[in-house]
């Protein structure tokens, strides 16, 4: 099986070749079509198995069409450490380095300003840790209405750090229509009970 059946852009098939990668990973075959055709997706896989790519390849090709508008963002990505978050912001790098999309990373540490300037240029894909994100949506610098596609990442090392109630704020701020993407090591009951009520009809992906 090679990455040519996913139904991936050419523009995405040449970033794949340019990173080395000749066979997609078993969850990179089934999340990146599901993704595509944007159906609600809870990854039970574990870091080291592609599921980075497996989420941001199709994002891209998603984001393709449409721009993004001041301090809306039209793809937002949770993750539980500043370090998880700059990984990913790296895949989007490498990955994306052919379209023009728009990144911005929310995590502590960094000043505000700085950051909230980006939004307000408007994002097309926002990678944030859920403290800092809600320090910016209490501060009016960030709108999650405009929302396509969010991903939670990591979500039992969520749990382990206590962030679920802040991911659960956060999928309140967004509407209903949107596709959402989680990606977990396991189901735990505390996350099934947040795929029940904030997932559309998943496919359920173990790995
Ligand atoms: P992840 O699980 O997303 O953190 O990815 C783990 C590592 O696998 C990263 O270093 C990726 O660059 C690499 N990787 C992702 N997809 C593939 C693939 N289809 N073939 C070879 N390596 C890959």
């Amino acid at each position: 099986m090679s990455f040519e059946y996913l139904g991936l852009s050419d523009e995405l098939l040449k970033a794949v070749r340019d990173a080395g990668y000749d066979t997609p990973t078993p969850i990179q075959r089934q999340a990146i079509p599901a993704i595509l055709q944007g159906r609600d997706v809870i990854g039970i896989a574990q870091t080291g198995t592609g599921k980075t790519a497996g989420f941001t390849l199709p994002m891209i090709d998603i984001l393709s069409q449409g721009r993004a508008k001041a301090r809306m963002p039209r793809t937002l990505i949770l993750e539980p450490t500043r370090e998880l978050a700059a990984q990913v912001a790296e895949s989007f790098e490498k990955y994306g380095k052919h379209s023009k999309l728009s990144m911005a990373l929310l995590i502590g540490g960094v000043s505000f300003g700085d950051q909230e300037a980006k939004l307000e240029r408007g994002v097309d894909v926002l990678i944030a840790t859920p403290g800092r994100l809600l320090d910016h949506a209490t501060r009016g610098n960030v709108m999650l209405n405009g929302v396509q596609v969010l991903v939670v990442d990591e979500c039992d090392r969520m749990l382990d750090m206590g962030f679920i109630p802040d991911v659960e704020s956060i999928c309140q701020k967004i509407p209903q229509a949107h596709q959402t993407l989680f990606f977990s090591a396991t189901l735990s009951k505390e996350i099934k009970r947040l795929t029940d009520k904030f997932l559309n009809d998943p496919k359920l992906i173990e790995v």
